[in-house]
């Protein structure tokens, strides 16, 4: 067996490659001749499978130590098959935070369909176990409902967004698990180069492939990998049946953005590291939200089986400081939602990213209106820096224009940035 650098760069050959090119072919053809009327071919029809698309289906289940995986056009779509294996009565215990389009999905959508969502801080166990077995359960806006059956599923974030939050696997896919749930982890925030959540207990494994797989803001994908035969079935069948499928020419950029993805991830984590350490002495800045500046880093990696934070990172300005001239005013950084690619973006989640959750939500998980979410990319992190930088100076004389009758050097000594 090789390892995971080197199955990165090769994947799994489908077998009908007999020209010698390097790369696997792709297949531009919806369909494919029968030999004859009573000889099924491997592949007939391109919405049930391609070639194409089998490589990278077969690239991500290895690289996510699965057995089966499955590619989509959006990740939302990605997240619509999975969800589909699930009745109407069926209960979904839901990570506090998670992506807005999810969260949406979840309730203007399955929630109209007669799936329950139940949401909980996936931090405390008993809670989790409560909801899970559902012996105690509140709705999203917090009402209490009576005692039911467990749930059939705990669905949740490896990292939160944009806060950074680390979610434990292997506790919550144990608590799971006790009471016959699968767990469903989106993987996307962390990819199978930091962390194989399979390995750690996980049953279903989701990435929006649009981020840091493909890795370089071009295309729109979704992958899952699962470990069971029976839930496989039930995601091929809707993989089939709703049709979300990821075209060949798509499926092959997304083969070749996981080729990169460890000397990507490598880089864009240590320019994050870089930029959250310069950040947390800024004296604009209020908070830092990287696992990697804190005291326990190491600590946390290793609980969490996790190899690295990835490349996100968020952080408020102090108040009065308007984040909107901060990021009206980066260069090299553009002003962009997503996240995962070889570029750096920035964005203000109260008006992008998060504009949907109401304010009231919003606040009550930590994204308030002076939140940046920051999304490194691969350049040098003296330019990213100095771009930071240069944003920040134009934000402080915006506020001292506005401030010019206060003292700002006595606010400054009486703490007022701290
Ligand atoms: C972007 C994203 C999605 C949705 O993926 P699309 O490819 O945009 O459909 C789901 N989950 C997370 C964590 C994401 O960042």
């Amino acid at each position: 067996m090789t390892r995971f650098n080197t199955q990165l760069v090769h994947g799994l050959p489908v077998g009908d490659n007999n020209t010698g090119a390097v790369n696997p072919p792709i297949y531009n053809s919806s369909t494919y001749a029968y030999e004859s009327v009573d000889k099924m071919p491997r592949w007939d029809y391109a919405r049930s499978g391609n070639p194409t698309r089998d490589f990278l289906e077969r690239q991500i289940a290895q690289l996510e130590h699965g057995t089966r995986g499955f590619a989509f056009a959006s990740g939302l779509a990605a997240i619509h098959a999975v969800l589909s294996i699930f009745k109407p009565g069926d209960r979904v215990v839901v990570g506090k935070n998670i992506y807005g389009g999810t969260y949406s999905l979840f309730n203007e959508y399955f929630a109209e369909r007669g799936i329950t969502f139940e949401p909980v801080d996936t931090a405390d166990y008993e809670a989790l176990d409560d909801a899970v077995s559902g012996r105690a359960r509140v709705t999203f806006d917090g009402r209490p409902l009576e005692a039911c059956a467990p749930a059939k599923a705990v669905y949740f974030e490896v990292l939160t967004n944009p806060l950074l939050q680390v979610n434990n696997v292997a506790r919550i896919s144990e608590v799971a698990h006790r009471h016959d749930a699968i767990a469903i982890v989106d993987n996307t925030f962390v990819t199978p180069y930091l962390q194989q959540p399979l390995d750690l207990g996980a049953d279903v494994v989701i990435h929006s492939a649009t981020k840091y797989l493909a890795g370089h803001s071009e295309v729109n994908a979704g992958l899952v990998v699962v470990k069971d035969e029976t839930v496989g079935r039930g995601i091929y069948f809707a993989q089939n049946r709703l049709g979300g499928v990821l075209p060949p020419a798509e499926c092959n950029d997304v083969r070749r953005g996981i080729q990169t993805l460890a000397l990507r991830m490598d880089r864009q984590q240590a320019n994050a590291q870089a930029i959250a350490e310069y950040l947390l002495v800024h004296p604009l800045i209020k908070s830092v939200n990287y696992p990697g500046v804190r005291g326990d880093s190491a600590r946390v990696l290793k609980e969490n089986g996790l190899k690295g934070f990835g490349g996100v990172l968020s952080f408020e300005v102090v108040p009065g400081v308007d984040p909107g001239i901060v990021l009206d005013n980066l260069k090299i950084f553009r002003l962009a939602v997503s996240l995962g690619a070889v570029e750096s973006l920035a964005e203000l989640p109260c008006r992008m990213t998060h504009f949907e959750l109401p304010k009231a939500e919003r606040l009550k998980v930590g994204i308030t209106d002076e939140l940046v979410r920051l999304a490194v990319g691969i350049e040098d992190a003296a330019d990213l820096i100095e771009d930071l930088g240069q944003a920040l100076d134009k934000a402080y004389e915006a506020y001292l224009q506005t401030h010019a009758e206060l003292d700002v050097f006595a606010q400054v000594s009486s703490g007022v940035f701290a």
